[in-house]
């Protein structure tokens, strides 16, 4: 079979039953939302119903089993003995199921997600294709006026740049948020149409081949008040002493303080309320984190958001996300839109 599937072998103790679908298509290629795949050292067998038969027949290196609609029911007749489970994935009624079945069930977390949590120079160049489009796209935006139009019709107009410009689809819900609404990390597009004054953030990402891209900049409707024109400045540093920071080694808490440190001198502690950053590739948010809480060291090939954020309730809110594939000599950034503070009308 695959080095993926061979890489996950050399970490188990006793077969695993991957069920997270993310893994399972990680892992074969196999896109499906009700599919299993049992990890045994000699063996790969991949489990899923009808619809997806024809399909999983064609996976190559794996024995298919086409099983009814109830998987869980499926799986707790056909398999035996002390199986490794994903812990994060299977919901109680799941595990009640296989549990009844007799098998002897060890939860295990975080195998299959360590794996693409590094990722390979084909992941990386899907990434980056991701990111290219998600960049022309705010390139695009850009050149147009925002003063006048609403917060959801700009986040609109932004998707269809991000199609125009060769997305499969978005990899997540286009966030965008003008003056006070700004201050909200995960503004909603609302009907507020942007003012004179306002700072807009932006935070979009394209899918290419199935991987993710994530970028955030905040732009200034007309002039903006001195202290917002501050906190840009003080942010943007933040993200560049972040950017400086991270190396192979460095852990996910090390990272976020590089930027939170520089926020917290400027007076602003307490208006970065998130973390520093998180793993991106088949899905949005991914291994490794970085923020105060993480446990998470970083590595080469990990590839990851750095975006500080500045949120002053009722005025607004700055954010700066850049996506980044780390190397053994430092970040090389994907997200090649400006960050100087750009001027729309
Ligand atoms: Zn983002
Ligand atoms: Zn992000």
């Amino acid at each position: 079979m695959n080095g993926r599937v061979g890489a996950l072998r050399r970490s188990l103790e006793e077969p695993l039953l991957v069920t997270n679908g993310t893994n399972v298509r990680y892992l074969t290629g196999f896109d499906s939302s009700n599919a299993a795949l049992l990890v045994e050292r000699d063996d790969l067998t991949l489990f899923a119903d009808f619809r997806y038969a024809a399909a999983g027949r064609a996976v190559e290196g794996v024995r298919f089993v086409e099983t009814k609609r109830s998987l869980a029911a499926a799986l707790a007749e056909q398999l035996s003995g002390r199986i490794g489970f994903e812990a994060d994935t299977v919901v109680y009624a799941a595990y009640e199921t296989l549990a009844a079945g007799g098998l002897e069930l060890v939860p295990r977390r975080g195998l299959v997600e360590g794996l693409r949590a590094v990722k390979d120079e084909n992941e990386v160049d899907s990434i980056r294709g991701a990111s290219e489009v998600t960049t022309k796209a705010f390139e695009q935006l850009a050149e147009e006026p925002f003063l006048g139009r609403s917060e959801r019709e700009l986040a609109w107009r932004l998707e269809i740049l991000l199609h125009e410009h060769g997305g499969e689809g978005l990899a997540f819900d286009i966030g965008l948020g003008a003056g006070p609404n700004g201050a909200l990390p995960h503004a909603h597009p609302s009907d507020r149409l942007v003012t004179e004054g306002d700072l807009v953030v932006v935070d979009a990402g394209a899918v290419v081949d199935g991987y993710r891209s994530d970028c955030t900049r905040t732009f200034a409707a007309g002039t903006p008040p001195p202290e917002l024109a501050q906190a840009y400045a003080v942010c943007l540093e933040a993200q560049l002493a972040a950017l400086a920071a991270v190396r192979p080694g460095v852990t996910g808490v090390e990272a976020d303080w590089a930027a939170r440190g520089v926020i917290e001198e400027a007076g602003f502690g307490g208006a970065f309320g998130h973390g520093l950053g998180h793993g991106v590739g088949l899905l949005i948010h991914e291994a490794p984190r970085l923020s105060t809480e993480s446990s998470d060291t970083l590595a080469a090939g990990n590839v990851f958001s750095v975006e500080p954020g500045i949120y002053l309730e009722g005025a607004g809110g700055i954010r700066i996300e850049d996506l980044v594939v780390l190397r053994e000599e430092g970040p090389e950034i994907l997200t090649g839109f400006t960050k100087e503070l750009v001027q729309v009308g």
